[in-house]
């Protein structure tokens, strides 16, 4: 027989998953024995519909969430994209790139899937690739619309994987003027930047993931967001799942024939602690407030930029989340090597996983004067490790400094 299994506590500093509230672990733990149509399962269920609404900004009745990980989220999102369909994709990085092969696995025919079936390229999905580092801007986007005049455009709002945002506004603005359905990846903003989908009507599709900026347990459920558009595709032409057919989802989330109605209609068997764990993940993000959470990131993580730049670091990311950079000229090249040390002592940082490596320190849920000098004094004992050159004291005063300036 195995051992029971443990997990120790680590400090996720990384892009994601983040460390869990304890309110959260507390309600998954709390939740009683109770079958998937429990009238209080399913009534939490139409509460963190509710919740979700506010969360993403939206009157979208078709806003509910997928059970699984982000990149379920994301299938669902893509499950309308039918085979043969026009695209572009817009990638910068690790996550992108991934929904890009995603898209590309729906939108192929039978004979491109035969012809490459783990990494399809189908000629109707034009993938354009912005190099690590930099940000899809307004006039890619507007140039690449403009040419290939696509049925379905996609982006990742924040790409974690470089830690760059890109323009929603020029994403919207240009599948407005040339008629396309924008699907955007919002996993690494929302729940971090304060913004309404409502306000990006062209993007018909949005998707989110638990465990970045809701902060839920991962592998509970995934935000997902459509509107009535890409609601009546559906209801014309259909897709080829079930599991994550969006129509058919929604249903036990009681949204049917595009109403909210008090009961709904069994589709998957949902697990009463999942949905106790979400629905206390979004009360906490609304009693926080979207626009505070978002203000708190944005100071944190301006504490911790100045105090990994001013240990000799490059900061090449713009996301209010997580810091990604370059190690001084005489460390360059040791990333990984820095990163295992740090992951060894329970410091969970991460590389880049697309080159050119960098390091990524990230602050989900680390939002207190005592856990960002946490995380600085973790990072520059590493840094000092290896022989960098700084002065630590000083470090740690500009920090304090800055968290004084509140
Ligand atoms: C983390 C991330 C994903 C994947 O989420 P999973 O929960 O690992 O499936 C997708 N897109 C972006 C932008 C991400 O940051």
């Amino acid at each position: 027989m195995y051992l029971q299994l443990d997990i120790p506590d680590t400090l996720a500093a990384g892009p994601g998953p983040g460390n869990t509230d304890s309110r959260v672990l507390q309600s998954f733990a709390r939740a009683g024995v109770a079958d998937h149509m429990q009238a209080d399962v399913t009534r939490g269920m139409r509460e963190a519909k509710f919740m979700l609404r506010e969360v993403f900004g939206t009157g979208n009745t078709y806003t509910f969430a997928v059970g699984g990980t982000g990149f379920s989220g994301l299938d669902c999102a893509f499950s309308p994209i039918l085979p043969g369909d026009n695209v572009v994709a817009f990638v910068n990085g690790t996550f992108s790139g991934i929904d890009d092969l995603a898209i590309r696995m729906k939108a192929s025919t039978p004979a491109d899937l035969a012809a490459d079936p783990m990494n399809p390229k189908p000629a109707n999905v034009i993938t354009v690739n912005v190099p690590h580092g930099q940000s899809v801007n307004g006039d890619i986007i507007e140039s690449a619309l403009a040419e290939h005049k696509p049925m379905w455009a996609f982006m990742a709002h924040w790409e974690t994987g470089s830690g760059r945002i890109n323009d929603l506004q020029g994403f919207n603005d240009a599948c407005a003027r040339h008629g396309v359905m924008g699907i955007v990846d919002v996993v690494s903003s929302l729940g971090i930047a304060d913004f309404n989908i409502d306000d990006y009507p062209a993007v018909t599709t949005w998707a989110s993931c638990p465990q970045k900026g809701i902060l839920a347990l991962p592998l509970t459920y995934a935000p997902v967001s459509f509107n009535d558009r890409v609601i009546e595709l559906l209801k014309q032409r259909g897709c080829y799942t079930y599991v994550h057919h969006p129509i058919l989802e929604a249903r036990h989330w009681s949204i049917i024939d595009g109403e909210d109605v008090d009961a709904p209609v069994y589709h998957r068997t949902h697990s009463g602690y999942a949905v106790a764990s979400f629905h206390e993940a979004l009360r906490l993000l609304l009693e926080h407030g979207r626009a505070q959470k978002a203000a708190d990131y944005a100071f944190y993580e301006k504490g911790l930029r100045q105090a990994i730049e001013a240990m000799g670091c490059e900061v090449t990311s713009n996301m209010t989340s997580l810091v990604v950079c370059n190690l001084p000229g005489d460390l360059a090249g040791r990333e990984k090597e820095l990163v295992a040390a740090c992951r060894a002592e329970g410091f969970g940082i991460w590389p880049t996983l697309s080159e050119p490596v960098q390091v990524r320190v990230g602050i989900l849920n680390q939002l207190t004067e005592a856990a960002i000098t946490d995380i600085v004094n973790r990072y520059a004992d590493a840094m000092l490790k290896m022989n960098a050159e700084f002065d630590k004291d000083s470090v740690l005063a500009g920090l304090a400094e800055h968290l004084r300036s509140r």
